[in-house]
C-alpha cells in the first residue's frame, strides 16, 4: 500500500472517533455522520492549531449543517443539465465528468455534500457512458474530471479513464480538479506525475482555502506537478470564519504563486443545504477584490465570481472601477482610489480594404472595417 492509501485508512470518519479523539457528544455527531459524510484523514488534521480555527471549520462536523433543510440540495441544477448521470454539460464546449464520489477529506461547506461520499451510483458502466457521451458529441474539447476528488482512484484506473479520453480525436484539453496538493499532498507521487505527462495538454485545478494549509508538503506536491509539465491553477471558496479577511486572502495568493500555482477563481459560496452558515455577502468577496488587484502581483489575481443558481454558470463580479462613461471619454478610478479620465475613441467611418488573394483558388473579397480615430 502506498503512503497516500495508509494516511487515509487511519482518517476520522465515524461518530465513535469523534467522541473519542475531541470528546464531543456522541449522539450529535452521529446524527450529523448519517446525513452527510464526514473524514478526516491525519495529515489534514494535523493543520488544526486550535478549536474552531480555519481549517478546524473546513473539516469538522457542526451542528449548523442541519440547520437549513429549506436550503436546495442541489443549487447550481447540475442535475438537469445532466444527459447522463456522470457528465453535467452547461457550456458549448467543455464538460464536468464525475468520476468518483469519493474523498480524502469531506469540505463541511461542499456544494456537492448531497452526493459525494455515496458510491452507490459510480460504477464501470456509469464512467463507460460519461467517455461515450463525449466520444459522441464532438462540440467537447475541454474535459474536466472531477467528483468527488479524481486522485482518489487508483493509478491504474484513472490511466484507464485519460488514455481513453485520449483516443477522442475532438478533446483537446483534461483537467483535473484535485483537492489532494492541499488535503492529502502525499497522493502526488512520481508514478502519478510520470503517469499524466504521458497524456498532455493535462491541466490540474487545485483548490487551497488559507494560507495555513500552504505546508512543506503540499509546496512539493505542487512543485511536482508544475514540474510533469502541468499548468497547476487554484480554486478558492470564499468563507466566514476562514478566508472572508482581505489580509489571508493576500497572504494565500502571494504563497500560492511562490509555489508555483496560479490563482483561478475565487467563488462565493454557494446557497447549498447544510453549508449556508459559510455564506458571506457579496460585498466582502468585492472588498476582497479590490485589496487584491494593484496590490499583489497580477498573476496572483483571481476572479471572484458566483456561480448562478440555477445552472447559469459562473458570473465574474468586479470592485467598481468605471465611474462614468459617455461617448468623449470614461472616468476610472485606480487601486488607490486615484480618479482618472481616459479619451475614448470615435466611430468614424467604414473603410472597405480590398482583399487579394495569395492563391488563385481563393476568391477575391472585399472586407469592412470600422474605423476608429482618436480626436
Ligand atoms: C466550472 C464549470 C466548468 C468550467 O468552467 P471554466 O470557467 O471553463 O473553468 C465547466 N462545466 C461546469 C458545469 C462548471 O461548473
Ligand atoms: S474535496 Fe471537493 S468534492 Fe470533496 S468534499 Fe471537498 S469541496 Fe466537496
Amino acid at each position: 500500500m502506498e503512503l497516500w492509501q495508509e494516511l487515509l485508512r487511519k482518517s476520522l470518519e465515524t461518530a465513535e472517533d469523534f467522541a473519542e479523539v475531541f470528546g464531543v457528544d456522541k449522539d450529535l455527531m452521529r446524527r450529523i455522520v448519517e446525513k452527510y459524510p464526514v473524514r478526516i484523514n491525519p495529515y489534514y488534521l494535523s493543520l488544526i492549531r486550535y478549536k474552531g480555527d480555519p481549517i478546524w471549520l473546513q473539516c469538522f462536523p457542526d451542528i449548523k449543517e442541519l440547520e437549513d433543510e429549506d436550503m436546495p440540495e442541489d443549487p447550481l441544477d447540475e442535475d438537469s443539465m445532466s444527459p447522463v448521470p456522470s457528465i453535467t454539460h452547461r457550456y458549448p464546449d467543455r464538460v464536468l465528468f464525475l468520476v468518483t464520489s469519493q474523498c480524502s477529506m469531506y469540505c463541511r461547506f461542499c456544494t456537492r455534500k448531497r452526493k459525494v461520499g455515496d458510491s452507490s451510483k459510480i460504477s464501470m458502466k456509469f464512467i463507460q457512458d460519461g467517455i461515450e457521451y463525449i466520444r459522441n458529441h464532438p462540440e467537447v474539447r475541454d474535459v474536466i474530471l472531477s467528483g468527488g476528488d479524481p486522485l482518489m482512484l487508483t493509478d491504474y484506473m484513472l490511466e484507464k479513464i485519460i488514455k481513453a479520453l485520449r483516443e477522442i480525436p475532438h478533446v483537446e484539453i483534461i483537467r483535473i480538479g484535485t483537492k489532494m496538493p492541499c488535503v492529502l499532498p502525499q497522493r502526488i507521487t512520481g508514478n502519478l506525475c510520470n503517469m499524466l505527462k504521458k497524456y498532455h495538454p493535462i491541466y490540474v485545478n487545485t483548490h487551497f482555502n488559507h494560507p495555513w494549509e500552504i505546508t512543506p508538503e503540499s509546496k512539493r506536491a505542487c512543485e511536482m506537478l508544475a514540474d510533469a509539465g502541468i499548468p497547476v491553477g487554484n480554486q478558492t471558496v470564499l468563507l466566514r470564519g476562514v478566508n472572508d479577511d482581505p489580509y489571508f486572502m493576500q497572504e494565500l495568493m502571494k504563497k500560492l504563486l511562490a509555489i508555483r500555482v496560479r490563482p483561478y477563481y475565487i467563488y462565493q459560496a454557494d446557497i447549498t443545504r447544510g453549508a449556508n452558515h459559510f455564506r458571506t455577502p457579496i460585498k466582502v468577496g468585492i472588498e476582497i477584490m479590490d485589496k487584491l488587484r494593484g496590490h499583489i502581483s497580477g498573476l496572483a489575481v483571481p476572479y471572484y465570481v458566483i456561480d448562478a443558481p440555477g445552472g447559469g454558470g459562473k458570473i465574474p463580479i468586479l470592485p467598481q472601477y468605471v465611474i462614468a462613461h459617455n461617448e468623449n471619454e470614461i472616468i476610472l478610478r485606480n487601486f488607490r482610489y486615484e480618479i482618472y479620465i481616459y479619451p475614448d475613441a470615435k466611430e468614424e467611418e467604414i473603410e472597405e480594404i480590398k482583399y487579394e488573394p495569395k492563391s488563385t483558388t481563393e476568391p477575391r473579397k472585399i472586407i469592412e472595417r470600422k474605423k476608429w480615430l482618436v480626436e
